[in-house]
């Protein structure tokens, strides 16, 4: 199958995902991820009219979203790696939105950042759903202080949650988590759901889905 075959594939399965829901047409986001795949590869999404874009690193993206970003205008970039301090200035610099804010001197660098470059970057907060040791995100439990705090404290507007569910465990309650705890902590938008599952996570509320692998081909 081409890519523009799959592409339409999982735009269509969330156009079903969405009504089976009762939900509008269009309520929820594709996000292509495109990480591991050079401009290239990439060039086809964009001619078949897809925008927005996830990445995992931010030097890696260097290596191609600025040239790709000139050549169409339009393309919203996010991140959805874990970011380190000594990336943020790169990493303000190219992304539109960041996902995986997840404690304070992170907050703290990407708001100086912010500043700094006169730019502002939409923000999502990473919550570790699953609690695993090896993942990113703010605990459950702290998730709603720490809006507060980069609200409060910062002055950034943090406009969602992000999650990643344990690979080996049924997603439907760690999206149910993510969207209570969105709707405690006052933010609207809710980004979970990837190749495997994204259509459990439109009808649990997600407002974007990250999807590589069912659109890019295996990694
Ligand atoms: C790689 C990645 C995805 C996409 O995963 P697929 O299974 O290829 O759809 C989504 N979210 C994050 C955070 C990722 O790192």
């Amino acid at each position: 199958m081409e890519l523009q075959e799959r592409l339409n594939e999982v735009r269509s399965h969330i156009t079903a995902a969405e009504r089976q829901a009762g939900r509008p047409t269009g309520a929820v986001q594709l996000v292509a991820v495109s990480k591991t795949f050079d401009a290239d590869q990439i060039r086809p999404a964009i001619s078949a009219g897809q925008r927005v874009f996830g990445e995992n690193r931010v030097q890696e993206s260097q290596g191609k979203w600025p040239e790709l970003k000139a050549e169409t205008p339009g393309i919203e970039l996010h991140l959805i790696g874990p970011l380190q301090s000594n990336k943020a200035a790169d990493a303000v610099e190219l992304f539109d939105v960041i996902e995986t804010i997840d404690r304070e001197k992170i907050a703290r660098t990407i708001a100086d950042e912010m500043k700094l470059q006169g730019k502002s970057v939409r923000l999502y907060v990473q919550v570790n759903t699953g609690l695993e040791p090896q993942k990113a995100g703010i605990a459950p439990d702290d998730t709603v202080a720490f809006v507060d705090f980069c609200r409060k404290e910062l002055g950034l507007s943090v406009e969602g949650l992000m999650c990643i569910p344990p690979a080996d465990e049924n997603p439907g309650p760690h999206f149910a988590l993510l969207a209570k705890l969105a709707g405690q902590a006052g933010v609207e938008k809710l980004s979970m759901g990837m190749s495997s599952d994204y259509e459990t996570a439109v009808a649990f509320g997600a407002t974007s889905v990250r999807v590589g692998s069912a659109i890019f081909g295996a990694r």
